[in-house]
């Protein structure tokens, strides 16, 4: 049986700079089993006094009151539009450069996704916004692609002039900061990952969010435990969406590395932003004094898509496990048909899908690393 898991895990091997860095990461996994042990000689499995601990562990780090720990990332986007009471007849505003789960989670909410175009930053366009606004419109799900906020200011006026809910799909940006708010505390809920892959991790499907306020809180946490309020009530129906226990135990010890890792990504970053700027044919994102971006991905730009493909393909031959965030926007993929929305629609999104080259800026990439990325993008490029 076919289980449509992306081959990617097997085919990292023949990277020397990959995006996977999981071993690396969890070469010392022995001090997080004897934790374990804890928890499984309590039998404290669900929702377990360690998932409370993470979340006043989060609560701390980003000075919320209101986090509750869940299933996973798409679940905290489905479970925010759920409490808003948003689905059939609904719609949403988003973006189409964003990962699968975003748009999963609005349809699997039972609403209808509506799509605006990104700018240059990769980031919806809040200029574009209000021109898809219709009766039917409740909530505008924003996305903090790679760890950039959106522009907020913006985009909340927007969403108060016309009573519309805000979401943050947050899942690339934990501690990432517009003007020195934290993302996921712009909207009515911020939504977060905790993947694998994500900058915050675990060994497995987890995630979180952050409420607005305590009405918003309470209604999560009964959405992810059944809607019980104690074991023989069922106040409202509901999911089962927890954060397994023996998974808050791994986010916990890694909470502990996040600003290691969350500098380790800056840092990375702007040394390639420095050195790629300079070269012929290479487009480096504009960067904001008041954002401070944690680079979940690098993304850059070359000049046009067929030198973008030759580039791809000498950076894979040289080991590194360049890649595209992603080739064909939500639009354009075949689950989007019954929208009918065609080529051209989104004509930024497209540019930057056919354009765009992410690399690997993780804790495990050192400067001998990037220079080395640096060195195959100058030959390949500058002379062109
Ligand atoms: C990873 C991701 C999600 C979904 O998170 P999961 O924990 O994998 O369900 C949603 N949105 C974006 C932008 C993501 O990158």
């Amino acid at each position: 049986m076919k289980n449509y898991l992306p081959k990617q895990y097997l085919k990292d091997k023949k990277f020397d700079l990959k995006h996977n860095y999981l071993s690396e990461q969890f070469s010392n996994y022995k001090s997080i089993l004897k934790k374990f042990e804890k928890v499984i000689l309590n039998n404290d499995f669900t929702l377990g006094k360690k998932v409370d601990e993470f979340e006043k562990k989060i609560s701390k780090l980003l000075s919320t009151k209101y986090v509750v720990a869940v299933g996973s990332g798409t679940d905290a986007i489905m479970l925010s539009l759920k409490a808003l009471n948003i689905g059939e007849g609904d719609e949403v505003i988003t973006t189409p450069y964003t990962f699968y789960a975003t748009i999963g989670a609005i349809v699997t909410a039972g609403a209808k996704p509506v799509f605006v175009d990104v700018k240059y930053d990769y980031n919806i366009n809040p200029d574009l916004i209000e021109k898809k606004i219709t009766k039917k419109t409740k909530a505008i799900l924003v996305v903090h692609w790679s760890g950039r906020i959106c522009e907020m200011d913006k985009i909340s006026k927007i969403a108060k002039r016309h009573s519309l809910h805000i979401v943050e799909d947050a899942c690339h940006a934990i501690t990432a900061t517009y003007k020195k708010t934290f993302a996921g505390k712009f909207g009515d809920f911020g939504c977060f990952s905790l993947h694998p892959l994500k900058n915050l991790n675990i060994w497995g499907d987890g995630g979180f969010l952050v409420a607005k306020n305590k009405k918003y809180y309470e209604k999560i946490k009964l959405l992810r435990n059944h809607g019980l309020i104690n074991r023989n009530t069922n106040k409202i129906f509901g999911y089962n969406s927890r954060l397994d226990t023996l998974q808050a135990v791994v986010a916990i010890e890694l909470l502990k590395k996040l600003k290691f890792i969350t500098n380790s990504r800056i840092n990375n970053s702007k040394y390639l932003d420095k050195y790629l700027k300079k070269i012929n044919n290479v487009i480096t994102k504009e960067r904001r004094e008041n954002l401070n971006e944690v680079f979940h991905l690098y993304e850059f730009r070359v000049i046009n898509k067929k030198l973008r493909d030759k580039l791809l393909k000498t950076l894979i031959k040289n080991k590194i496990d360049a890649k595209v965030h992603y080739p064909v926007p939500m639009h354009l993929q075949p689950a989007s048909k019954i929208y009918g929305y065609k080529k051209g629609d989104f004509p930024i999104t497209e540019m930057l899908a056919d354009t765009s080259i992410s690399l690997p800026v993780h804790e495990f990439i050192r400067t001998k690393h990037l220079n080395k990325i640096i060195n195959v993008i100058k030959n390949k490029l500058d002379d062109k």
